[in-house]
């Protein structure tokens, strides 16, 4: 191992003169070599650097041979003995760190979709890191969900169960997530941007001086650098911006709940169960929780159901809305959306925006009616499987991300539509739905 020269090397010489060994030149192309016989690694050098180019290069350390405290290995993990492919970039301590994580929500025993999404979004970057997934999961009776999170993808699951974990309190679950970052040193850490999710993940992120994007729509690996690709709307949706962490460990991630296709679980899948041993202690703590009431509100969940009729400002009124919208909706067995437009006109409750700052959306059909298709608007509905567009506008931004579109007004294609589409559905359930059973294919 020797000193290491980044290409942000600009020539400047100033490490030549701090190098007690003389174990550095300038080559024939004007940038900093070092002779790797001579350099005794007391980092001088990086030190006088002006532009942050050279790095004390160290082994990376394979921490997945230091995960000590497995209690109850059920199988040996499939990565375990695989030497990762992958050339690592990174040096120092960040190079400790290794693995993807996946914060595991759960209430009374009930894991949320989101984090079994995240399980999948998590097995496709470990898979191209050549790192492990794990599940966390912190709660109080809840042994055995584990099994369940092997099937969804985990090659292991850090589990712990203990009665002051029974409710999610931010300071405790911050406190033991964070001594357990601490002690396993995993690199990536997505979590549900749920109303826990984005608690937790800014309470962790925080007490580790660490990068956390929030809201993620795309997930990826800069493979060559060993970085998160985590790409979300910014400035107001305008444009979709990759946020990298480059010199922090963990990266950290939040994605909404349906923005991730929940994977496909492999019945049988077997893990390594690890029951890391922490304290708590109730007494210590500064919060208790006397009492959970549940909201006895309206139960209409938009995030799962499998037909959405939205609506939006095109519709020109809320009279026109509520027969265009709600007829449709009621002769298919669908629920009613809008886009902001409509929110703000007051045609629909704002519990029922899609988009951005609303409800991100994964139905199997999606009708977006009058809708012009705005970035906001899409990010939260490109996880449905088909999009039905009806807009009199023929270059509506709408038609270029639907399955199938219409040029027409709505109000007027809708009525006409509701009848056959009424007997079209009435035997089936929108699962056998199928595409290709008329309309123009968009672009
Ligand atoms: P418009 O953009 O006005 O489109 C109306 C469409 O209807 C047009 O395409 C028109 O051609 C068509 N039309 C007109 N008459 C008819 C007819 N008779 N039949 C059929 N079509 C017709 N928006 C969201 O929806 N969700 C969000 O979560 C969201 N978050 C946002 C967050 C931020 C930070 C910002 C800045 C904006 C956000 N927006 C959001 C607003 C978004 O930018 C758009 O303004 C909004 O989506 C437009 O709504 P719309 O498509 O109903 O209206």
């Amino acid at each position: 191992m020797a000193v290491k020269v980044t290409p942000a090397c600009m020539g400047c010489q100033a490490c030549i003169a701090s190098c007690p060994h003389e174990a550095l030149f300038i080559n024939e192309d004007g940038v900093c070599q070092v002779i790797e016989d001579k350099c005794a690694e007391c980092s001088e050098c990086v030190g006088v650097c002006p532009v942050a180019a050279l790095e004390l290069a160290t082994k990376q350390v394979d921490t997945s041979k230091e995960l000590g405290t497995q209690n109850t290995p059920a199988e040996a993990s499939p990565l375990e003995n695989q030497d990762s492919q992958v050339a690592a970039q990174l040096t120092g301590d960040l190079a400790k760190y290794k693995g993807v994580w996946v914060f595991i929500e759960q209430r009374e025993g009930e894991i949320a979709p989101v984090s079994l999404e995240l399980l999948g979004a998590g097995r496709r970057l470990s898979d191209k890191l050549g790192v492990e997934l794990s599940g966390v999961i912190l709660g109080y009776k809840i042994s055995g969900l584990e099994a369940k999170l092997y099937e969804y993808g985990a090659d292991k699951v850090y589990l712990l169960d203990n009665p002051s974990l029974h409710y999610y309190r931010a300071e405790t679950y911050m406190q033991v997530f964070v001594k357990l970052v601490q002690q396993y040193l995993p690199e990536i850490i997505l979590m549900g941007a749920t109303t826990t999710g984005r608690d937790l993940a800014g309470a962790v992120a925080t007490e580790l001086a660490t990068g956390l994007t929030a809201d993620c729509t795309v997930l990826d690996i800069d493979l060559e650098k060993r970085l998160l690709l985590a790409t979300r709307p910014a400035f107001g949706g305008n444009i979709m911006a990759t946020i990298v962490s480059k010199n922090h460990r963990p990266q950290m991630a939040t994605v909404r709940p349906k923005v991730m296709k929940m994977a496909d679980p492999v019945t049988g899948r077997q893990g390594i169960l690890i029951k890391p041993e922490i304290t708590l202690n109730e007494a210590d703590m500064l919060t208790k929780v006397l009492e959970i009431v549940k909201d006895q509100g309206d139960k209409i969940n938009l995030q799962e159901a499998e037909i959405i009729v939205a609506g939006g400002r095109g519709l020109g009124d809320k009279e026109n809305f509520r027969k265009t919208c709600f007829s449709l909706a009621e002769a298919i067995g669908g629920k009613v959306g809008g886009s902001r437009a409509a929110v703000e006109a007051g045609w629909i409750e704002p519990k029922y925006q899609v988009g951005q700052t609303g409800v991100t959306v994964a139905p199997k059909i999606y009708f977006a009616l009058g809708i012009s298709g705005a970035i906001q608007h899409i990010v939260g509905i490109r996880g449905s499987d088909i999009i039905i567009a009806i807009n009199t506008d023929p270059d509506a931004p709408i038609f270029k991300e639907c399955t199938y579109g219409i040029v027409g007004d709505a109000t007027q294609i809708v009525p006409s539509l509701i009848e056959p589409l009424k007997e079209l559905f009435k035997d089936k359930k929108s699962n056998d739905v199928t595409p290709g059973k008329g309309g123009t294919r968009c672009a």
